[in-house]
């Protein structure tokens, strides 16, 4: 910091030099990402609420009232009448309320202590924070060869010191009967049930399924709300209770979250854009992110690249036949494109089609892919 203040327009003209340095969604070459460009109505309305702190709910009760709202709308997308929990910063946050939710639940209940979660070896990172943070050991579950989490392992791996099972959305779903179940639907909780409206051939993951207890749904990736928004959505309200920690000072008396002050203009947004495009508009969107990725299954397929597995969603693994896939990022990266590996199920370059990646996007990566070949 300086001892001067500095101009405004001086500050603004440095700013925007730095900004260069990201990439831009607009330019079509983020091509790793799970995130995109918010909507711009969605941006004007988190504006708004920019100084409201969900922390302190009392003061907020309107923007209270719409983060309620949201989780209620989530909720009934998946097949849930009375939904109770949180918008938070994201898919990792949710995750670990979950988790947490999950050992508190079974320490309280079942006198737990040294408590184990049961992951399929393709779960997100996010898991391993978890398990760190609440001092559980993490039991990871095998996939079997359609890349699923094998339910006879699920079985096998569940002990008495079992919390929690964790799935992920497009999952064969293994429930064990009174051990908490988990879903993490981060990045398909908001285009899997569209899809399946539209007669996607997707598995049911939601809390239509008896034992599921918590869902974890990202609006800040297929939502199109701005970063940060995670939503946590659980079955029951004992499950934020036995998170709950007493709260002086506050207008609440409890607080189950993880953060204190928190942010209300992720609500408020997500509450926007939900209604903005409602089902019709989401359902339109998911389609139209799975045209995209078949065209693009078709184009490498053209050339003679190697696809890892049929896509369920708008994500598509794929493989040069002579190059490793490490050094097939790094060309890929000389000529613009950004790309991402995935290490599960096998080592791969992953593209996820969201919204900013158009067709004309698609045509450019596929001459250049054919340079390549
Ligand atoms: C993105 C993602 C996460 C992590 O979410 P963040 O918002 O990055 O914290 C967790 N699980 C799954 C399945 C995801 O797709």
């Amino acid at each position: 910091m300086k001892d001067e203040p500095m101009d405004k327009e001086d500050i603004l003209k440095k700013l925007s030099e730095i900004h260069k340095l990201d990439y831009d969604y607009a330019d079509g070459r983020i091509l790793g990402s799970m995130c995109t460009q918010a909507h711009p109505f969605a941006k004007e309305v988190y504006c708004k609420f920019l100084d409201t702190n969900l922390g302190d709910p009392g003061l907020f009760k309107g923007t209270k009232y719409l983060e309620d709202e949201v989780v209620r709308s989530i909720g009934n997308l998946l097949s849930l009448d009375e939904a109770y929990g949180n918008i938070v910063t994201g898919g990792t946050e949710a995750n670990i309320m979950a988790v947490r939710a999950a050992r508190n639940h079974a320490r309280k209940y079942k006198g737990i202590v040294d408590g184990e979660i049961i992951i399929p070896s393709s779960a997100h990172f996010s898991f391993k924070k978890a398990a760190d943070m609440l001092n559980l050991k993490i039991v990871e579950v095998d996939l079997d060869e359609n890349y699923k989490m094998d339910v006879e392992s699920v079985k096998e791996s569940v002990s008495d010191k079992t919390v929690a099972i964790v799935a992920i959305e497009i999952s064969k779903i293994a429930h064990e009967n009174n051990i908490y179940f988990h879903v993490d639907a981060a990045f398909g909780g908001f285009s899997i049930p569209f899809l399946r409206d539209a007669g996607y051939d997707l598995p049911v993951f939601d809390f239509s399924l008896e034992g599921v207890c918590s869902i974890t749904v990202d609006p800040h990736k297929m939502g199109l709300a701005p970063i940060p928004a995670g939503g946590i959505i659980f079955r029951k309200k004992e499950y934020l209770q036995v998170m709950a920690v007493d709260s002086p000072y506050l207008t609440v008396k409890t607080q189950s979250t993880i953060v204190g002050t928190r942010i209300g203009a992720a609500s408020a947004a997500t509450y926007a854009i939900i209604n903005y495009f409602g089902k019709k508009g989401y359902s339109q969107l998911a389609q139209e992110l799975m045209d995209n990725t078949y065209y693009l299954k078709d184009g490498l397929q053209e050339i003679g690249y190697e696809i890892v597995c049929e896509p369920e969603l708008n994500l598509l693994a794929f493989n040069h036949p002579n190059i490793k896939p490490r050094d097939f990022a790094e060309k890929l990266g000389k000529l613009g494109w950004n790309v991402s590996v995935a290490k599960c199920p096998i080592e791969a370059i992953r593209v996820v089609l969201m919204n900013h990646i158009k067709k004309r996007h698609i045509k450019e990566l596929l001459e250049d892919l054919k340079e390549i070949y």
